[in-house]
């Protein structure tokens, strides 16, 4: 079964959001309690197992902080 695996570049977020809104299955959420440096609340996954691989999160991210990748590639 296809598997996906996401990366933040936690440090680059701006906590804007465009993500979370872009996420087909809505499995992208902001947790409160994990701060970057700036004071951004970090972008979680809440199940990964829903992912359907599609980078909508990615390619909509402005400052690129999310890297999609896949098991097969
Ligand atoms: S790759 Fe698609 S389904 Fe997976 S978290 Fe990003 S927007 Fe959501
Ligand atoms: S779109 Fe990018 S900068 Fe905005 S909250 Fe998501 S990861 Fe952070």
């Amino acid at each position: 079964m296809k598997k996906y695996l996401l990366t933040f570049d936690n440090e680059a977020c701006k906590g804007c959001g465009v993500c979370i809104h872009f996420c087909p299955v809505k499995i992208l959420k902001t947790d409160p309690v994990r701060l970057n440096k700036a004071g951004y609340a970090l972008v979680q996954v809440t199940d990964i197992n829903k992912c359907i691989g599609c980078a909508f999160c990615a390619m909509m991210c402005p400052d690129s902080v999310i890297k999609v990748e896949s098991n097969d590639e």
